[in-house]
């Protein structure tokens, strides 16, 4: 199962990844930690990232991409994975599908985590991450409008892309999108 899995900050996408991994078995990446660990480590990514993370700003695409696809040619992606954070620029979904053609294993489905503006600061906010000040999540809003929402058109063109309204626990989030995977 090769499923990406797309939503603002605060959507929950990191509860719901949890589950979905350990429904199908596959690796969950996470851009946003692996960027994390990145900037821990002071490897040459993480200092590149480091700064465009503290301002909510996106990493530029070259950064990102290097990290992603030598995450996917690992063998534990062999049965597939949850992308989780990427891709968050139509730039990177094309990089993205020329990687997938290229390995010929295509994405099975796209999930759109969509909750209400006014319930994600909130939600960002009782976390307490470095980058959860209110001014930084606002940030990372406007990126994810200006930015990330293309991508979930872009699939929806290619005819992959769920919609799920994540207004609602986590269990019926979770039951929403397994509904959506089972069709
Ligand atoms: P959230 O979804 O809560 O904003 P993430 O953990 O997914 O948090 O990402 C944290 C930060 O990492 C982003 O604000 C951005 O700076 C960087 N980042 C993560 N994934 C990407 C990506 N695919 N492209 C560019 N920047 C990224």
């Amino acid at each position: 199962m090769r499923l990406i899995f797309i939503g603002p900050p605060g959507a929950g996408k990191g509860t719901q990844c949890l589950r979905l991994t350990e429904l199908f078995g596959v690796p969950h990446l996470s851009t946003g930690d692996m960027l994390r660990e990145a900037v821990q480590d002071q490897t040459k990514i993480g200092r590149l990232a480091q700064d465009h993370m503290t301002r909510g700003k996106l990493v530029p695409d070259p950064v990102i991409i290097d990290l992603i696809f030598e995450r996917l040619d690992r063998d534990d992606c062999d049965p597939g994975y949850l992308l989780d954070g990427f891709p968050r620029t139509v730039s990177q979904a094309e990089s993205l599908d020329d990687y997938v053609r290229g390995v010929g294993k295509p994405l099975d489905c796209v999930i759109e985590l969509q909750v209400d503006e006014d319930k994600l600061v909130t939600r960002v906010l009782g976390r307490g991450r470095e980058d959860d000040k209110e001014e930084v999540i606002r940030q990372r809003l406007v990126a994810y409008r200006e930015q990330t929402q293309s991508v979930a058109e872009y699939y929806q063109q290619q005819g992959i892309l769920e919609r799920i309204d994540g207004n609602a626990t986590p269990e019926e989030v979770f039951d929403r999108i397994k509904a959506a995977l089972d069709q």
